[in-house]
Order: structure tokens, then sequence, then C-alpha cells
């Protein structure tokens, strides 16, 4: 299945040469652009309409773009957003919070790079958007844990629990196959299927920022296991 085009991406970034490259990029790629230098232009823009995608850098004028993204979460809970930091220190803080981008890239980054992980978001958000499903996209109920991908609606013991769409994917892969324990490779490929390849660690973080969601629902969740040396397992309760 072709990534769906012409779809609207917002560019959020102060630099101007890159702001204008992403675009050309996008714009090559089919895909429709709205272009921000600051936050606060950008916020008044999505308060009136959301865009498809979002790529955000961090450090902007007038409203970072952390903000940016904790007021576009609050309104979509399934927008894909993509975070671009201009340094390994501010990845790294990026990372240790927890405010639901989808992606990150650190700059200097290709515009290849960037292109395959917006197509990979954009395709997903159309497969989970559409209505033609396969089987394998039917609710699944695992235990206490419901999920529904048509609606990327996620429920605990029946209390909604908000996740990205790259956190519904990570928690479908496991939770389809309970007990078993798949790879950070493996929940990679499923959380990411056109290939493209993340660290580790941010396998490990989406993990994170799941159990945190799932514990503000539940304190006692545990469903998911880290196995040492190896990746993770959905866990379910033996009755
Ligand atoms: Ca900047």
């Amino acid at each position: 299945m072709s990534a769906p085009a012409g779809r609207l991406v917002a560019v959020v970034e102060d630099e101007d040469t890159i702001r204008e490259a992403m675009c050309y990029a996008l714009k090559r790629e089919g895909h429709q652009t709205e272009a921000f230098g600051d936050g606060a232009d950008a916020w008044n823009a999505f308060a009136r309409a959301l865009p498809d995608l979002a790529v955000l850098d961090i450090g902007l004028p007038r409203l970072d773009g952390l903000e940016l993204c904790r007021r576009l979460r609050a309104r979509s809970d399934t927008l894909p957003i993509i975070f671009v930091t201009s340094r390994e220190e501010e990845f790294d803080r990026v990372l240790g919070l927890e405010i639901g981008a989808d992606d990150y890239l650190c700059k200097p980054f290709s515009m290849r790079e960037l292109m395959a992980r917006v197509k990979v978001l954009l395709r997903r958000s159309a497969l989970l958007q559409d209505a033609a499903r396969a089987p394998e996209d039917a609710a699944t109920t695992v235990g206490d844990l419901s999920m529904d991908p048509l609606r990327l609606i996620v429920t605990w013991k029946g209390a909604r629990v908000p996740l990205t769409v790259t956190e519904f994917l990570l928690l479908q892969a496991l939770a389809r196959r309970p007990g078993v324990v798949k790879t950070r490779d493996q929940l990679m490929e499923e959380a990411y299927p056109d290939r493209v390849t993340v660290s580790d660690r941010t396998i490990d973080s989406h993990v994170k920022r799941i159990r945190r969601k799932f514990a503000a629902a539940d304190a006692a969740f545990d469903a998911i296991e880290g196995v040492y040396g190896a990746g993770y397992r959905y866990v379910v309760p033996a009755t």
C-alpha cells in the first residue's frame, strides 16, 4: 500500500534554511505544507485547524516545541508529532520528558530520513482511520486490556488510556502474543513498518511511557514485563 500523499504537514522551525529544506522535501513527496517560524503563530493556526502531521523544533521563539506538543496532544491523542532537536543533550532531555511525541530526529538529519518517518506515521494514521479492515485489525481483548485499532481506543478495566499511534502499535505487538518475548528489533519492526530504524532507547522510552499511562489509570498495572537481555513481553495473570 502506498503512503497517502497530499496530506497537510505543519513544519514549525525557526531556522529558515532547515524549515525551507523540510518544506521543499515534503512538497516533493506530494504533501501540502504550512510553515511557521515561531511557536505562537503555529498554535494560533492549530487552534483553528489541526494539520495531519506536525514536525516541531524544540527551541522556538515565543512558544517552545515542548509546550506546543503538550497543547497539541491535549487536543488529539492520535495526531502524529515528530520532534527535531539540535543537540544530543536536548534529545536526551526530551526523551526523559513524557509529552507524547511519536518520533524524534536529531539534527543534522537527512531529508530522506525525515520523509521516511513522515511516510510511516501518515500511512499508519490512514490505516487506522480506514474503515475497510483486515481481520488482524479487529479489536483485541486480552484480560483487562481492550484495544480498538480503528478508533485507536485503549481501555484498561474499562478506563480509557490515551496512547500515541506508536505506543498503540507497540502495545498491540506485545498484547497479541501474551507471554511471548518480543525483542526490541521485533517491536521496532511492528511499530515502524517501513524499516525505519530507531534506537533501542527509543523503544524503551515508548514502553516507559506506555507503563506510566497505564499506571495513571491503575497503579497496580504490571502487564508489560522487561526481560533482561531479551526484550519485553505482555503478561496476563493466571486466574
Ligand atoms: Ca530552533
